[in-house]
């Protein structure tokens, strides 16, 4: 039975595969991923198969992008490539070698394949993403394009901000179930894997597994927006990529 659990692997990286899956998550010690070099140099040393990875312009929503079919296949047009990045929050793909991404810094980063690494999918989803129902709709994505079943899927949540402190108002926690609300000293926190969890467990997933690590209070580590104020050296952001092995 493959772990569905990111691990620590050499340089800063966490790694998760299964079957021909192979999923990438960048560290603060790799450097802020918006930079294309600094981009780059973590791509080669997690072995990607390109030297670069397709990105999207994230907006928080729920807009999906499917990269389907073999490299050839003109029918296909190879998207988020070139500086062209689509608006969107997540991919699909089942195209042998394509690297596709998302960059997160709080937000969660959420990994979907099929247990035989027939397709796979990464995602972007914050509280705004996860509302709008994002991985839902990732589900249901994976039975259009690729005749995927729910129960044939497999997911992992990584490093984001945690219930520890993702503090809340009322007119964000109002719009969660009380399960995935933690209340303490008369405050309100969100704890996102757990409505990440349930989620897809309600679209039908069995094998949900979130990592503990938050990204807040685990400066050392991770870059955060909330801890930094959206500014300054310790404000970058982190990769989250899969491909799949030819
Ligand atoms: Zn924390």
């Amino acid at each position: 039975m493959p772990s569905s659990e990111l691990r620590a692997s050499a340089a800063g990286l966490r790694r998760l595969e299964s079957g021909r899956v192979r999923c990438v998550f960048t560290t603060r010690a790799l450097g802020d991923m918006r930079c294309a070099r600094q981009r780059r140099e973590a791509l080669a040393q997690a072995g990607a198969p390109e030297p670069d990875a397709r990105l999207l312009r994230q907006v928080h929503g729920k807009g999906l992008v499917v990269l389907q079919g073999a490299q050839t296949d003109n029918a296909s047009p190879d998207v988020g490539l070139g500086g062209v990045h689509p608006r969107a929050d997540g991919w699909l793909t089942d195209r042998p070698g394509a690297a596709v991404g998302v960059v997160v810094a709080d937000c969660l980063p959420v990994w979907v394949w099929e247990r035989s690494g027939r397709a796979a999918g990464v995602f972007h989803a914050g509280w705004r993403g996860l509302e709008a129902g994002i991985l839902g709709r990732a589900v249901e994505e994976f039975a259009r394009s690729f005749g995927i079943r729910p129960g044939d899927l497999e997911a992992s949540v990584g490093p984001h901000a945690g219930a520890c402190c993702y503090r809340v108002g009322p007119e964000v926690a109002q719009r969660f179930r009380r399960d995935s609300l933690r209340l303490s000293g008369g405050e309100t926190f969100l704890d996102l894997g757990a409505e990440a969890r349930a989620q897809l467990a309600a679209a039908g997933l069995g094998s949900v597994a979130v990592s503990p690590d938050c990204t807040i209070c685990g400066a050392g580590r991770y870059f955060s927006w909330r801890r930094e104020g959206g500014r300054g050296p310790l404000c970058g952001q982190m990769l989250a990529c899969l491909w799949l092995e030819a």
